[in-house]
Protein backbone atom coordinates (compact mmCIF):
# COMPACT_ATOMS: atom_id res chain seq x y z
CA UNK A 1 0.00 0.00 0.00
CA UNK A 2 3.05 2.38 0.72
CA UNK A 3 5.87 2.48 -1.01
CA UNK A 4 8.80 4.45 -0.50
CA UNK A 5 11.48 4.26 -3.05
CA UNK A 6 15.38 5.73 -2.92
CA UNK A 7 13.82 8.96 -0.94
CA UNK A 8 16.63 11.67 0.06
CA UNK A 9 15.03 15.14 1.71
CA UNK A 10 17.70 18.08 2.17
CA UNK A 11 17.22 21.13 4.31
CA UNK A 12 19.01 23.98 3.15
CA UNK A 13 19.89 25.72 6.76
CA UNK A 14 22.52 29.02 6.05
CA UNK A 15 25.07 27.45 4.40
CA UNK A 16 24.57 24.35 5.08
CA UNK A 17 22.91 21.34 3.70
CA UNK A 18 21.42 18.71 5.96
CA UNK A 19 20.71 15.33 4.53
CA UNK A 20 17.53 14.32 7.16
CA UNK A 21 16.82 11.18 4.15
CA UNK A 22 19.74 9.23 2.28
CA UNK A 23 17.81 7.32 -0.21
CA UNK A 24 15.48 5.54 2.33
CA UNK A 25 13.71 2.67 1.20
CA UNK A 26 10.76 0.87 2.59
CA UNK A 27 7.44 -0.93 2.29
CA UNK A 28 4.11 -0.51 4.76
CA UNK A 29 0.95 -3.00 3.61
CA UNK A 30 -2.33 -1.46 4.33
CA UNK A 31 -3.99 -2.38 7.60
CA UNK A 32 -0.62 -2.70 9.11
CA UNK A 33 1.11 -1.14 12.77
CA UNK A 34 4.13 0.24 11.68
CA UNK A 35 6.76 1.98 14.47
CA UNK A 36 9.25 4.59 13.51
CA UNK A 37 12.49 4.55 16.05
CA UNK A 38 15.80 5.38 15.92
CA UNK A 39 17.90 7.92 17.60
CA UNK A 40 16.86 11.60 17.72
CA UNK A 41 17.55 13.77 14.64
CA UNK A 42 17.94 10.28 12.42
CA UNK A 43 14.54 11.27 10.55
CA UNK A 44 11.60 9.98 11.45
CA UNK A 45 9.53 12.74 11.47
CA UNK A 46 10.94 13.91 8.36
CA UNK A 47 9.49 10.12 7.07
CA UNK A 48 6.56 10.85 8.85
CA UNK A 49 5.85 14.15 7.25
CA UNK A 50 6.50 13.02 3.67
CA UNK A 51 4.15 10.28 4.02
CA UNK A 52 1.47 12.44 4.94
CA UNK A 53 2.66 14.47 2.22
CA UNK A 54 3.05 17.68 4.05
CA UNK A 55 6.28 18.35 2.71
CA UNK A 56 7.66 17.33 -0.39
CA UNK A 57 11.05 15.02 -0.56
CA UNK A 58 13.95 15.98 -2.80
CA UNK A 59 14.26 13.44 -4.70
CA UNK A 60 12.65 9.77 -4.52
CA UNK A 61 8.92 8.49 -4.89
CA UNK A 62 6.45 7.41 -2.44
CA UNK A 63 3.41 5.48 -3.56
CA UNK A 64 0.28 5.47 -1.75
CA UNK A 65 -2.21 3.21 -3.07
CA UNK A 66 -0.50 3.68 -6.31
CA UNK A 67 -0.39 7.40 -6.53
CA UNK A 68 3.02 9.11 -6.23
CA UNK A 69 2.10 11.61 -3.68
CA UNK A 70 5.61 13.85 -5.25
CA UNK A 71 4.48 14.07 -8.92
CA UNK A 72 0.88 15.34 -7.19
CA UNK A 73 0.22 19.45 -7.36
CA UNK A 74 -0.46 21.37 -4.41
CA UNK A 75 -4.18 20.75 -4.66
CA UNK A 76 -3.81 17.38 -4.99
CA UNK A 77 -1.67 16.66 -2.05
CA UNK A 78 -4.31 19.45 -0.07
CA UNK A 79 -7.33 16.87 -0.68
CA UNK A 80 -4.95 13.91 -0.16
CA UNK A 81 -4.11 15.31 3.49
CA UNK A 82 -7.67 16.37 3.78
CA UNK A 83 -9.49 12.99 2.78
CA UNK A 84 -6.71 10.23 3.34
CA UNK A 85 -4.69 11.09 6.30
CA UNK A 86 -5.49 11.78 10.15
CA UNK A 87 -2.67 13.21 11.87
CA UNK A 88 -2.12 13.37 15.88
CA UNK A 89 0.70 15.27 17.10
CA UNK A 90 2.40 15.24 20.40
CA UNK A 91 0.70 18.08 22.00
CA UNK A 92 -3.05 16.80 21.20
CA UNK A 93 -3.45 20.27 18.82
CA UNK A 94 -7.50 20.67 20.04
CA UNK A 95 -9.33 24.01 19.65
CA UNK A 96 -10.15 25.23 22.97
CA UNK A 97 -12.99 26.47 22.91
CA UNK A 98 -14.68 24.06 21.32
CA UNK A 99 -16.32 20.47 22.89
CA UNK A 100 -14.70 17.56 22.97
CA UNK A 101 -17.46 15.89 19.97
CA UNK A 102 -16.72 19.25 17.93
CA UNK A 103 -13.36 19.29 18.27
CA UNK A 104 -13.69 15.25 16.58
CA UNK A 105 -15.89 17.13 13.67
CA UNK A 106 -12.92 19.63 13.19
CA UNK A 107 -12.49 17.85 9.73
CA UNK A 108 -15.66 18.38 8.36
CA UNK A 109 -16.30 21.77 9.42
CA UNK A 110 -15.24 23.40 6.19
CA UNK A 111 -18.22 21.89 3.87
CA UNK A 112 -21.00 21.32 7.09
CA UNK A 113 -21.49 18.48 9.23
CA UNK A 114 -23.65 15.85 8.91
CA UNK A 115 -26.23 13.84 11.28
CA UNK A 116 -23.89 10.96 9.82
CA UNK A 117 -20.50 12.55 10.42
CA UNK A 118 -22.14 13.63 13.81
CA UNK A 119 -23.12 10.05 14.78
CA UNK A 120 -19.83 8.65 13.86
CA UNK A 121 -18.09 10.97 15.80
CA UNK A 122 -19.94 10.38 18.88
CA UNK A 123 -19.51 6.47 18.25
CA UNK A 124 -15.67 7.25 18.27
CA UNK A 125 -15.56 9.00 21.37
CA UNK A 126 -17.59 6.22 23.46
CA UNK A 127 -14.87 4.06 21.84
CA UNK A 128 -12.23 5.89 23.16
CA UNK A 129 -14.48 5.91 26.81
CA UNK A 130 -15.28 9.77 26.28
CA UNK A 131 -18.99 8.73 25.45
CA UNK A 132 -19.89 10.53 29.37
CA UNK A 133 -17.37 13.78 28.15
CA UNK A 134 -18.47 14.73 24.84
CA UNK A 135 -19.55 18.14 25.56
CA UNK A 136 -16.59 18.66 27.53
CA UNK A 137 -13.90 21.18 26.58
CA UNK A 138 -10.25 20.40 26.39
CA UNK A 139 -9.35 22.53 29.81
CA UNK A 140 -12.00 19.91 31.18
CA UNK A 141 -9.87 16.74 30.20
CA UNK A 142 -6.91 15.44 31.49
CA UNK A 143 -3.90 15.26 29.12
CA UNK A 144 -4.70 11.38 28.04
CA UNK A 145 -8.53 12.42 27.35
CA UNK A 146 -7.28 15.11 25.34
CA UNK A 147 -5.30 12.42 22.84
CA UNK A 148 -8.19 10.29 22.75
CA UNK A 149 -9.90 13.29 21.63
CA UNK A 150 -7.29 13.26 18.81
CA UNK A 151 -7.14 10.40 18.16
CA UNK A 152 -11.16 10.06 16.89
CA UNK A 153 -10.62 13.02 15.37
CA UNK A 154 -7.81 11.25 13.30
CA UNK A 155 -10.06 8.38 12.63
CA UNK A 156 -13.30 10.35 11.58
CA UNK A 157 -12.72 10.76 7.95
CA UNK A 158 -12.23 6.77 8.01
CA UNK A 159 -8.91 7.46 6.49
CA UNK A 160 -6.22 5.74 4.81
CA UNK A 161 -3.52 6.51 7.04
CA UNK A 162 -2.93 7.58 10.51
CA UNK A 163 0.14 8.88 11.46
CA UNK A 164 1.31 9.60 14.89
CA UNK A 165 4.23 11.99 15.80
CA UNK A 166 5.75 10.85 19.53
CA UNK A 167 1.73 10.30 20.37
CA UNK A 168 2.49 9.62 24.50
CA UNK A 169 5.49 12.01 24.81
CA UNK A 170 3.83 14.45 27.00
CA UNK A 171 2.19 11.86 28.94
CA UNK A 172 2.87 9.66 32.11
CA UNK A 173 3.70 6.12 31.02
CA UNK A 174 0.52 4.70 32.69
CA UNK A 175 -1.55 6.97 30.42
CA UNK A 176 0.80 6.37 27.27
CA UNK A 177 -0.45 2.21 27.79
CA UNK A 178 -3.58 3.39 27.86
CA UNK A 179 -3.52 5.48 24.55
CA UNK A 180 -1.46 2.66 23.01
CA UNK A 181 -4.38 0.15 23.78
CA UNK A 182 -6.63 2.53 22.04
CA UNK A 183 -4.78 2.76 19.38
CA UNK A 184 -4.23 -0.87 18.65
CA UNK A 185 -7.87 -1.99 19.08
CA UNK A 186 -8.81 1.15 16.54
CA UNK A 187 -6.00 0.05 13.91
CA UNK A 188 -7.22 -4.04 14.70
CA UNK A 189 -10.91 -3.38 13.86
CA UNK A 190 -10.24 -1.06 10.96
CA UNK A 191 -8.07 -1.51 7.75
CA UNK A 192 -6.46 1.79 8.74
CA UNK A 193 -2.94 1.89 8.56
CA UNK A 194 -0.97 3.31 11.62
CA UNK A 195 2.43 4.90 11.63
CA UNK A 196 3.96 6.35 14.88
CA UNK A 197 6.96 7.37 15.96
CA UNK A 198 7.91 6.79 19.14
CA UNK A 199 11.15 7.20 21.23
CA UNK A 200 9.23 4.30 23.75
CA UNK A 201 9.63 0.24 22.02
CA UNK A 202 7.45 -0.84 24.93
CA UNK A 203 4.35 -1.06 22.83
CA UNK A 204 5.96 -2.83 19.68
CA UNK A 205 4.58 -6.49 19.42
CA UNK A 206 5.78 -8.81 17.18
CA UNK A 207 3.70 -8.48 14.72
CA UNK A 208 4.34 -4.73 13.88
CA UNK A 209 6.53 -3.47 11.41
CA UNK A 210 9.72 -1.51 12.86
CA UNK A 211 11.22 1.06 10.55
CA UNK A 212 14.69 1.35 12.09
CA UNK A 213 16.02 4.72 10.71
CA UNK A 214 19.79 5.76 11.60
CA UNK A 215 21.16 8.46 9.68
CA UNK A 216 18.54 9.13 7.16
CA UNK A 217 18.64 5.34 6.16
CA UNK A 218 17.24 1.90 7.22
CA UNK A 219 19.43 0.46 9.67
CA UNK A 220 20.89 -2.41 7.90
CA UNK A 221 20.79 -0.25 4.52
CA UNK A 222 23.78 1.41 5.32
CA UNK A 223 26.10 -0.96 4.23
CA UNK A 224 24.96 -1.53 1.47
CA UNK A 225 22.82 1.92 0.29
CA UNK A 226 22.44 0.84 -2.98
CA UNK A 227 19.94 -1.90 -1.97
CA UNK A 228 16.64 -1.44 -3.68
CA UNK A 229 14.47 -3.83 -0.76
CA UNK A 230 13.92 -1.92 2.53
CA UNK A 231 13.22 -4.40 4.97
P1 LIG B 1 13.89 12.89 14.24
O1 LIG B 1 12.42 12.98 14.05
O2 LIG B 1 14.45 11.51 14.05
O3 LIG B 1 14.36 13.50 15.52
P2 LIG B 1 13.96 14.84 12.11
O4 LIG B 1 13.33 14.18 10.94
O5 LIG B 1 13.16 15.82 12.89
O6 LIG B 1 14.58 13.72 13.05
O7 LIG B 1 15.27 15.58 11.62
C1 LIG B 1 16.30 14.96 10.84
C2 LIG B 1 17.39 15.97 10.58
O8 LIG B 1 16.88 16.98 9.74
C3 LIG B 1 17.89 16.67 11.83
O9 LIG B 1 19.27 16.94 11.63
C4 LIG B 1 17.09 17.96 11.84
O10 LIG B 1 17.76 18.97 12.53
C5 LIG B 1 16.97 18.26 10.37
N1 LIG B 1 15.72 18.99 10.06
C6 LIG B 1 14.45 18.55 10.22
N2 LIG B 1 13.58 19.47 9.81
C7 LIG B 1 14.30 20.53 9.37
C8 LIG B 1 13.97 21.79 8.81
N3 LIG B 1 12.70 22.17 8.61
N4 LIG B 1 14.98 22.61 8.46
C9 LIG B 1 16.27 22.24 8.65
N5 LIG B 1 16.66 21.06 9.17
C10 LIG B 1 15.69 20.21 9.52
P1 LIG C 1 10.24 16.34 17.63
O1 LIG C 1 11.48 15.55 17.89
O2 LIG C 1 9.61 16.93 18.86
O3 LIG C 1 9.27 15.64 16.72
P2 LIG C 1 11.46 17.68 15.46
O4 LIG C 1 12.92 17.59 15.64
O5 LIG C 1 10.85 16.70 14.52
O6 LIG C 1 10.71 17.64 16.85
O7 LIG C 1 11.11 19.11 14.94
C1 LIG C 1 9.81 19.71 15.02
C2 LIG C 1 9.65 20.70 13.88
O8 LIG C 1 10.81 21.53 13.73
C3 LIG C 1 9.45 20.01 12.55
O9 LIG C 1 8.49 20.72 11.81
C4 LIG C 1 10.80 20.08 11.86
O10 LIG C 1 10.65 20.14 10.46
C5 LIG C 1 11.38 21.36 12.43
N1 LIG C 1 12.85 21.26 12.58
C6 LIG C 1 13.53 20.25 13.12
N2 LIG C 1 14.86 20.47 13.10
C7 LIG C 1 15.00 21.70 12.50
C8 LIG C 1 16.12 22.50 12.17
N3 LIG C 1 17.37 22.12 12.40
N4 LIG C 1 15.89 23.68 11.59
C9 LIG C 1 14.64 24.08 11.32
N5 LIG C 1 13.53 23.36 11.61
C10 LIG C 1 13.71 22.18 12.19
Amino acid sequence: MIDVVDVWKSYKSGTRTVDALRGLTCHIEKGRFAFIVGPSGSGKSTLLYMLGAVDRPTRGEILVEGRNLIAMSEAEQNDYRREKVGFIFQSFNLISNLSAVDNVLIPFLPRGVTAEQRARAVDLLTRVGLGDRLDHHPYQLSGGEQQRVAIARALVKQPLLVLADEPTGELDSKTGDEIYRILRALQESSDTTLVVVTHDRRFITPRDLVLEIQDGLLAGDDAEPASPHGL
